[in-house]
């Protein structure tokens, strides 16, 4: 089985835990950590020649324009993360559009390539944001990986599909869905696709839930950031325990886990994963 590996390309401040504390004016204060990490994930893929995809802010695409180029050029897939991280069911749809269509033409015009994936910020799809999909397919965007089949105070629709999927519009047009992986455990799905679970969690417990997708003959997805490989990246002030923890915690480990994951399996970009 082919697994697909994807990396949602934006700075460490930029993350909406950070909202109350950071605004998206105060962005360009904050010292920029996302080239040098970047360029450790293009580092540790191309120790084993891994091709992955690269869903990147368009604010970030245009100000590191060469790090679109160098990711385009590497032969990875760039997909995009929306233009300034705003979550989608806290925008309008038209506001939505604007912030889509600016970040596909950064996208397209620095890296030459055509966009044809999304991930929303912070999954922020749900169900009383599913509008969002005809945006996306009036877009040309092919396929969507935003959806995370869990319970979280932020995202989720814990009753999705687990795997990728069609999804079907009352319009006719449809667009392809590839959520983010969980393990089954009687009646609860359990996040292990990445992030904050992958740097929680040990490393056996990976491996044992990507094989168990695998054995059944499903695909597994995998997300990180870039500043989740960075454990000295600047520390954000009076943030709240919860966000300290999430945030902070294991940040050392992630590359390990990194090169152990694409030692042990097979991984591609998802436009290959999803034959498109
Ligand atoms: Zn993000």
């Amino acid at each position: 089985m082919i697994n697909a590996l994807t990396f949602d390309i934006e700075d460490y401040y930029q993350v909406e835990a950070f909202k109350n504390y950071i605004t998206f004016e105060e962005w360009p204060r904050y010292p920029s950590r996302v080239e040098q990490n970047t360029q450790k994930i293009l580092g540790i893929l191309a120790e084993r020649h891994v091709k992955a995809t690269f869903f990147m802010l368009g604010w970030i695409a245009e100000r590191f324009p060469a790090m679109v180029k160098c990711i385009a050029d590497d032969g990875h897939e760039l997909a995009t993360h929306g233009y300034a991280h705003q979550m989608v069911y806290k925008q309008t749809p038209a506001e939505f559009e604007a912030d889509l269509a600016k970040s596909i033409e950064v996208l397209e015009r620095f890296s030459g390539t055509q966009i044809i994936g999304y991930r929303a910020p912070t999954y922020s799809i749900i169900e009383d944001s599913y509008w969002a999909f005809d945006t996306l397919i009036k877009h040309h965007i092919l396929y969507d990986s935003s959806i995370f089949p869990i319970t979280h105070d932020r995202y989720g629709v814990p009753n999705s599909e687990r795997f990728p999927y069609r999804i079907e519009r009352d319009n006719g047009a449809s667009i392809m869905e590839f959520p983010l992986s969980t393990l089954r455990l009687w009646k609860w799905n359990f996040p292990i696709a990445g992030g904050g679970y992958l740097r929680l969690f040990p490393y056996w417990l990976l491996k044992y839930s990507l094989r168990l997708l695998n054995r059944q003959q499903k695909p597994g997805i995998l997300y990180l950031h870039p500043w989740e490989l960075d454990p000295d990246q600047p520390r954000i002030p009076n943030i709240s325990v919860t966000t300290r923890f999430r945030h902070y915690v294991n940040l050392h480990s992630t590359a390990n886990k990194l090169r152990r994951l694409i030692r042990d399996f097979q991984f591609a970009p998802i436009r290959e994963v999803l034959n498109l």
